[in-house]
């Protein structure tokens, strides 16, 4: 199956699903359209962004013109829509918005795409970066702490090493979850810091 044809299956005429900060919608006619949840109740009054472009540059920034590194970080700006009736161009505006992350949760769910250890992330480092070996799981719990939870949207489905207890991301009723199956650059750069503090 195809992912346009996941999407398709997924939402289907009439169909509504949440996706990070997003609402998808469907309507009767087949019609793809997606908002910032916030807008949702005001369709009507939104800014039309029918361009991968477009959609690209409203994530760059927060409504207060901060750059948003972390693209799954609260704080989309709202007030535009996006809309199409083909399913393969609405799954790049969303990849605008959420890069990759409609592929990682179907390649999950299907059973396609393992996560990997935050150890193995972390042993696999080189040069300046090869420190974060050492960190105890404290210091990994402080990366979920106070990194992932507070400012990312992505659900954590990486144990902390390999023989841990697995955590089950099944998808919730009426949501695409934004998966985080490997750590990110910017936690490997915090156990970088904490492994450093330590020395
Ligand atoms: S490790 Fe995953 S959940 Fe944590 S900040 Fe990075 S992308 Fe987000």
């Amino acid at each position: 199956m195809t992912l346009a044809e996941h999407l398709t299956a997924i939402l289907p005429p009439g169909g509504r699903l949440h996706f990070g900060e997003l609402v998808l919608r469907r309507d009767a006619n087949g019609h793809f359209s997606a908002c910032h949840v916030r807008d949702e109740s005001a369709v009507v009054s939104l800014e039309p962004a029918d361009s991968v472009r477009e959609l690209r540059d409203l994530a760059k920034y927060d409504a207060e013109g901060n750059y948003r590194p972390l693209k799954a970080a609260p704080g989309l700006r709202s007030g535009w829509i996006t809309s199409t009736s083909v399913p393969q161009e609405f799954l790049k505006r969303l990849d605008a918005i959420y890069p990759g992350l409609f592929a990682t949760w179907v390649a999950f769910d299907s059973g396609k795409l393992a996560a990997v250890p935050l150890r193995e992330t972390l042993e696999r480092q080189t040069g300046m970066y090869r420190a974060v070996g050492s960190i105890t799981d404290e210091m990994a719990t402080r990366i979920l702490s106070e990194l992932c939870q507070p400012g990312c949207l992505r659900r954590i489905v990486w144990t902390i090493g390999a023989d841990d207890l697995p955590v089950f991301a099944n998808r919730g009723s009426g949501e695409i979850p934004l998966l985080c199956t490997e750590a990110c650059t910017f936690a490997v750069s915090r156990a970088r810091e904490l492994a450093k503090e330590a020395n």
